[in-house]
């Protein structure tokens, strides 16, 4: 059984999506009109520069929407030849996502792939400087800090973070945010890693639609679980864990460059 979008303690509690396909849920415009009407500023990232301005156009109205533009590393196989179009869509937003690497892939020739468009995009990053990146990094997180370095001129925001309690550490040492969701709290290695976060790191996402609320797809509105769940976890009230996330993106998004 599903359950429906209505209010509730634990709704009132979403204030940030800093992950979600917005484009991919089947009815998206309403999907933005929730997001809207509570107010949850969200990250709206894009797989592949081709569909980025279909999402831009959904969110041009929008007060706490904001697109993001993307090249999801899973499909630089097919869409690699789209990175012209990426540095073109660039200029028109401060964020950017997906990207990065997934090295779930043996295939050495494609991980050589992923990464020159990887390394190609923060360049360009780093070019316009200021951009807040929300990065996949699934097995290859040391390789995703290796090719940011250490002096990147923009924000950087590790999604759904799922590499060693080590590689953490030195994300935190370099300046990574993390964008954590309802999923990582499910699984034994995810609960490990969000015990060693710093809170002041810490920011909500859903990963919506791929990630599961009440049985349906989660959406920006669905944070508020998983802020309660920090705020269990962090031992203190719920509305001071959402406060510990709205300062962190606050934080996150003055110190830009
Ligand atoms: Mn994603």
């Amino acid at each position: 059984m599903t359950e429906p979008h209505e209010p509730n303690a634990v709704a009132l509690l979403a204030c940030l999506d800093a992950h979600c396909h917005i484009d991919l849920y089947p009815d998206p415009k309403a999907v933005v009109a929730r997001t809207e009407q509570a107010g949850v500023r969200t990250i709206a990232v894009t797989n592949a520069p081709s569909v980025y301005s279909h999402t831009a156009a959904l969110l041009t109205d929008s007060q706490f929407l904001r697109p993001a533009i993307g090249l999801h590393p899973e499909l630089v196989a097919d869409h690699a030849g789209e990175l012209e179009l990426f540095c073109e869509h660039l200029g028109s937003t401060r964020y950017v996502g997906e990207v990065g690497l997934d090295f779930v892939t043996n295939d050495k020739e494609l991980r050589q792939k992923q990464k020159m468009v990887f390394q190609t995009i923060v360049e360009r990053c780093g070019e316009h400087g200021g951009k807040v990146l929300t990065i996949h990094s699934r097995r290859a997180a040391s390789q995703v800090m290796e090719v940011v370095g250490k002096s990147f001129p923009g924000r950087l925001i590790f999604h759904w973070f799922s590499g060693s309690l080590r590689e953490m550490e030195e994300a935190v040492a370099l300046g990574f945010y993390f964008s954590v969701n309802a999923a990582m709290f499910r699984s034994k290695s995810g609960l490990a890693l969000l015990a060693r976060l710093p809170p002041d790191r810490v920011l909500t996402e859903t990963d919506g639609p791929f990630v599961q609320s009440r049985n349906r797809p989660s959406e920006p509105t669905d944070t508020g679980v998983v802020v309660r769940d920090l705020a269990r976890m962090w031992k203190m009230q719920d509305g001071s864990a959402r406060d510990v996330i709205l300062t962190n993106l606050r934080r996150l998004l003055r110190e830009g460059d």
